[in-house]
């Protein structure tokens, strides 16, 4: 009897109709002969409002309290389920993460997992229950609460997974799948049967929040089948797996967009071996994780660079990027917090040429500007005004051909 690891998003557990509902189907999973575990985040809405209540009482909230504070929402949610379970005539018990023993490394609220101790979890499941874990939450060597980053439920699912080399980790969620672009922004958007690590990889990263990059990184590692469905309906969903040929045929399989950056300028900085290892050192150092980069001529002597950040952190990087400024005698510092970076991706993209110049140009076509541009072997980056976004993703999805009907 193989084990199968669930997860249940924010809204599949947002009311308590649909923790009865999650429940229900863990206890029809255990009937079928399965070992179940589950994963579970914070109720819809829930870690937002933790986060407005630290952010109401400081401009800088204590790293460690935050993650001691923000991990609660899904103590709440594990508790409930379990109950729910119990309620229904099953058998379950619940576990946060320190209980486990999900142990991280210590950068909090973007820890990332080092182990996980499996010996607990088997006993239970061995013993007929069905064991419900805290999503997004360890611990670290000295015992402090640490969170994985936003949607890090998905990682603790993956990553139980390959722990307990379980059969297969379904993701249930409110899309019945992995779209060719966000259902919710593009009407024509299709479900796709099946997607590789590689390309769900750059789709994640690039904004598709539908999975958490990091827990695509971990199935692809350890090579763990993730099927994303519907927590509302019985319907196949996608499957995330090794590449394969039929996926190659298509040029472009998504479109993404993500508003959750801000772009910072430097100008006026001398155009001299060195200065670009002086501004990102300390952007680094504090743990700010950088995205695209840009730099260009101003004049004789002089460059302006540009760089974006994730917008939790362009307060404490527009500081950092003040002080270098001074330190380098540059003209202007600026941020930009009004941007959305689109992408395609496609691993068909490797083997086609022009599918840049055929971007470049719907944009233009339509009066978007590109303020930088970015591209590796199977995506293409560019970021543009926010309130371009919907229409950006909605003419790339129709420039190439991701509609139903013309798949
Ligand atoms: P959960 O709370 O279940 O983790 P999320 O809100 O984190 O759910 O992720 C699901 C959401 O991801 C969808 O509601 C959808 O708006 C968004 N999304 C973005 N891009 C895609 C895509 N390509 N395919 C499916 N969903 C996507
Ligand atoms: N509750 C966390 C969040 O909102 C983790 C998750 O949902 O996966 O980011
Ligand atoms: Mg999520």
């Amino acid at each position: 009897m193989g084990i199968i690891v669930h997860k249940y998003g924010g809204t599949s557990v947002g009311d308590i109709e649909k923790i009865k509902n999650v429940a229900r189907r863990l206890i029809d999973t255990q009937k079928k002969r399965h070992d179940v575990v589950c994963v579970v985040s914070a109720m819809a809405g829930e870690t937002d409002r933790l986060i407005k209540l630290a952010n109401d009482l400081t401009d800088s909230p204590d790293a460690r309290e935050y993650d001691v504070l923000v991990a609660t929402g899904e103590q709440v949610s594990i508790a409930l389920l379990a109950m729910a379970i119990i309620s229904l005539g099953g058998k379950a018990r619940s576990f946060t993460g320190h209980q486990v023993k999900i142990l991280t490394d210590e950068s909090f609220s973007k820890a990332k997992i080092m182990s996980i101790d499996t010996k607990r979890i088997l006993k239970e499941v061995k013993d007929g229950y069905i064991v419900v874990v805290a999503g997004f939450q360890g611990v670290d060597e000295d015992g402090n609460v640490t969170t994985l980053g936003r949607g890090g439920s998905d990682t603790s699912a993956v990553a139980l997974a390959a722990a307990l080399n379980a059969d297969q980790c379904d993701i249930y969620t409110d899309v019945d799948g992995v779209y060719t672009a966000d259902p919710n922004i593009c009407p024509k958007a299709k479900k796709l049967k099946k997607i590789s690590y590689e390309e769900m990889l750059e789709m994640a990263s690039l904004g598709a929040k539908v999975l958490q990059t990091r827990s695509v990184e971990i199935a692809k590692k350890f090579n763990v089948p993730i099927h994303v469905r519907s927590s509302f309906s019985e319907e196949e969903g996608t499957m995330v797996t090794r590449e394969d040929e039929e996926m190659e045929k298509y040029v472009v399989s998504g479109v993404t967009y993500n508003r959750n950056e801000s772009k910072l300028t430097i100008s006026g900085i001398p155009d001299v071996p060195g200065v670009a290892a002086k501004i990102f050192k300390p952007i680094a150092d504090a743990n700010i994780v950088v995205d695209m980069i840009i730099q260009n001529a101003s004049s004789a002597g002089h460059a302006d660079l540009t760089f974006t950040v994730s917008k939790t952190d362009t307060k404490k990087a527009l500081e950092i990027l003040k002080a270098i400024g001074k330190k380098l005698g540059a003209n202007r510092v600026s941020s930009d917090e009004n941007i959305a970076k689109i992408s395609i991706v496609g691993v068909g993209m490797k083997s086609h040429a022009g599918v840049a110049s055929q971007f470049f140009s719907v944009l233009a076509h339509e009066g978007i500007n590109i303020m930088m541009i970015s591209t590796s072997e199977i995506k293409i980056s560019c970021v543009v005004e926010e309130k371009y976004t919907e229409l950006a993703v909605r003419i790339l999805h129709d420039t190439f051909h991701l509609s139903p009907e013309e798949r």
